[in-house]
């Protein structure tokens, strides 16, 4: 088949990439010359594991090229998918500007059927909106449907390739005959393509981020529990994960949720539900509850350190929001940054992947290191704020003999509290009991 893809962001260029690999042949369409330019010759833009290699492929086959042209882009397209930002817009509901903006301009360009395919998160009621934007300057028939993208950045390709299910909302039978035989190749193994009406497809993909959220928080807030009731968060997690009703996955506690789409989904959806007369309370105590969450480290750092952080240099390892990739969007790490420099602290960072990006927004305020040992230099303590695999089982003589502090803050409990205790460090993690 051949495909546009608009927008090669996270989604557009893994959606575009991927459709590539099963033999479709794909324009992704970006109006950013520079991503383009670079995506042309054959330089990614974004790191996540395994996309490098069928990038490459892909491109040299020529199954998958890039152009800033929308006309180009989707001329010979039978399927136009939109993977553009939908930002929180100031009363923190989608911010639909991107995605109605280019479905005007597909209206004018449109000269034959296509399926035009919304793979951005919208708030339900955006397919009525897109198919109006098109309509106002088309005169051909079109469909427009719904397909969110539920791919977890650092998993991408996986996700895409073998997803648990794909939804597509539509009532379109054309439309629905052409996802069918898109998708075939990724549902081999028997997951589930669910069709349903559009509205629903659109709110189950806030309702699957929102979900979500809401176990994070609710871990974050047992895991305080425990601190002040003197149990531990890792037993608690321990014992009801293995509750099948309740699952082991995203039991973690931490220093909250970040990215590009757990805070603006959750915040949208409460705005939808405004939107309607419905107060969505526990999503508005997730959202607060996580607001808390990215920055707890800190009063716990400042207690260790007599209340005052003036002058005091920290190391911090992990700028992403989650391992295995460079996204920084509402990493938890970069607010807490922001609360040390603001009480006059210096900070010395290491990220794998994401310092780049930091460089972006936060060039002057911080040092980068070359390694997550060079960023210990002369520390008085150690912050952990994502747990890349790196860090997991670090060198322990060599951060002690770097550091010129003994603690660890840990805002993703990778160490074993008895073992990190014994070697000397004051360790302080989330939720979890001290050994006596
Ligand atoms: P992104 O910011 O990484 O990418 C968006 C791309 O669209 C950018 O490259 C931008 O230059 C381009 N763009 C903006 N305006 C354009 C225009 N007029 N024409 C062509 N290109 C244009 O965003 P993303 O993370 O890929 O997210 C896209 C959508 O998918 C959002 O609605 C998001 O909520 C949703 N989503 C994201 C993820 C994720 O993990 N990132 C997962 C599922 C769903």
């Amino acid at each position: 088949m051949k495909i546009a893809v608009v927008g090669t962001g996270y989604v557009g260029l893994v959606t575009g990439t991927c459709f590539a690999e099963t033999g479709n042949t794909v324009t992704c369409v970006d109006i950013d010359q520079e991503k383009v330019d670079k995506l042309s010759n054959g330089q990614i833009t974004i790191y996540e594991p395994g996309l490098e290699k069928i990038f490459q492929r892909n491109l040299k086959e020529e199954r998958l090229v890039f152009t800033t042209n929308l006309a180009d882009g989707i001329r010979d397209a039978e399927i136009v998918f939109l993977a553009l930002p939908t930002p929180p817009g100031e009363d923190g509901s989608a911010d639909l500007k991107y995605v109605l903006g280019v479905a005007k301009e597909i209206g004018k360009l449109l000269t034959d059927y296509k399926v035009i395919v919304n793979k951005s998160t919208v708030p339900v009621g955006t397919a009525k909106k897109v198919r109006d934007a098109i309509a106002e300057n088309c005169k051909v028939e079109y469909d427009v449907i719904s397909n969110p993208e539920f791919l977890r950045e650092g998993v991408a390709v996986e996700d895409f390739m073998k997803p648990d299910r794909v939804v597509i909302g539509t009532t379109s039978e054309r439309a629905r005959k052409v996802m069918s035989d898109l998708y075939a190749p990724f549902v081999r193994q028997g997951n589930p393509v669910i069709f349903m009406d559009e509205a629903s497809s659109e709110l189950t993909k806030y309702a699957a981020n929102s979900f979500l959220a809401v176990k994070i928080s609710f871990m974050n807030e047992i895991a305080r529990l425990c601190e002040k009731l003197g149990a531990d968060v890792d037993m608690v997690r321990r014992g009801i994960g293995s509750d099948d009703r309740i699952g082991k996955r995203f039991l973690f506690p931490g220093i909250g949720y970040g990215g590009s789409c757990f805070p603006k989904d959750v915040q949208a959806l409460v705005r939808s539900a405004h939107e309607v007369q419905y107060d969505f309370r526990i999503l508005e105590s997730v959202m607060a509850v996580n607001e808390d969450q990215k920055t707890f480290l800190v009063p716990k750092i400042k207690k260790y350190f007599g209340d005052s952080l003036l002058g005091k240099h920290f190391a911090l390892w992990g700028l992403a929001f989650k391992p295995n990739t460079d996204d920084i969007r509402e990493a938890p790490a970069l607010y807490i940054i922001k609360a040390l420099i603001g009480e006059g602290a210096t900070v010395t960072v290491f990220d794998p992947e994401a310092m780049n990006n930091v460089r972006k927004v936060m060039d002057n305020v911080i040092n980068y290191a070359e390694s997550q040992y060079e960023a210990l230099d002369g520390a008085d303590a150690l912050i952990i704020a994502t747990e890349w695999n790196e860090f997991r089982t670090p060198d322990f003589g060599r951060i002690k003999e770097r550091m010129k502090g003994n603690a660890i803050f840990d805002g993703r409990n990778l160490f074993d509290l008895g073992e990190i205790e014994k070697l000397g460090f004051h360790y302080e993690s989330i939720g979890r009991k001290p050994v006596a």
